[in-house]
């Protein structure tokens, strides 16, 4: 039986398996994870990637960004906002209609914008949609994110909550390769302890968390 990616521990027990894959839950941290001898390579992931019906996937991460930008100006007005969005890029001219002349926002993906310079600096805020579901090392990915975070720094995140074990057998999310790592609200309290995080929001698909001052 393999450790769990997340936390490392071994209680771990089989949760679902279908034609495909099979999954295992953490019981430490509640993580859901595909079987890692399942995880695509690099370059058939990819390939996905690019496949991907990016139109669609792209007017919603733009509302998700605008609307976290409002959150954070709301909660810090008359500051600059320096952020990072992280896994998933969005197309710099729908990005241009969005930021205001006082924030800027880097953006970081592996596959397609991987300027690892950009996860050596430290943000006001880093954004995450639609990312968690794809880590395949998410401890990695973890550790990459708050070290990416200035002290009271926010930490955005959009993943769809795994709701139960019945709701998993028929839930199409699981169905796509590219997703491995499946996350519940406890799974967050589990990463905001480990991070020294304060989690201020988890429901449905959307998770926001302070890292300490
Ligand atoms: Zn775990």
């Amino acid at each position: 039986m393999p450790h769990c990616p997340l936390c490392f521990q071994e209680q771990v027990r089989p949760f679902f398996e279908d034609r495909r894959r099979y999954f295992l839950r953490c019981e430490h941290c509640h993580l859901v994870f595909a079987n890692p001898g399942s995880y695509l390579l690099p370059d058939a992931e990819k390939q996905r990637y690019g496949h991907a019906k990016q139109g669609n996937k792209q007017k919603q991460l733009a509302r998700f960004i605008a609307m976290l930008l409002t959150q954070l100006q709301t909660l810090q007005p008359n500051s600059t906002l320096s952020g990072m969005n992280f896994g998933r890029v969005l197309a710099p001219a729908l990005l241009q209609g969005i930021l205001q002349p006082q924030q800027q926002l880097q953006q970081y993906d592996p596959f397609f914008a991987p300027c690892h310079q950009l996860l050596h600096r430290q943000y006001d805020f880093v954004s995450c949609y639609r990312v968690f579901e794809h880590f395949q090392q998410p401890a990695k990915e973890w550790q990459r994110l708050i070290q990416a975070l200035k002290s009271g720094g926010y930490l955005a995140i959009s993943t769809p909550f795994l709701q139960s074990a019945t709701a998993f057998a028929k839930w199409h999310y699981k169905n796509n390769p590219t997703h491995v790592s499946f996350y519940q609200p406890q799974t967050f309290h589990y990463l905001a302890q480990q991070g020294q995080l304060q989690l201020i929001f988890a429901q449905s698909d959307f998770v926001l968390m302070q890292k300490a001052s």
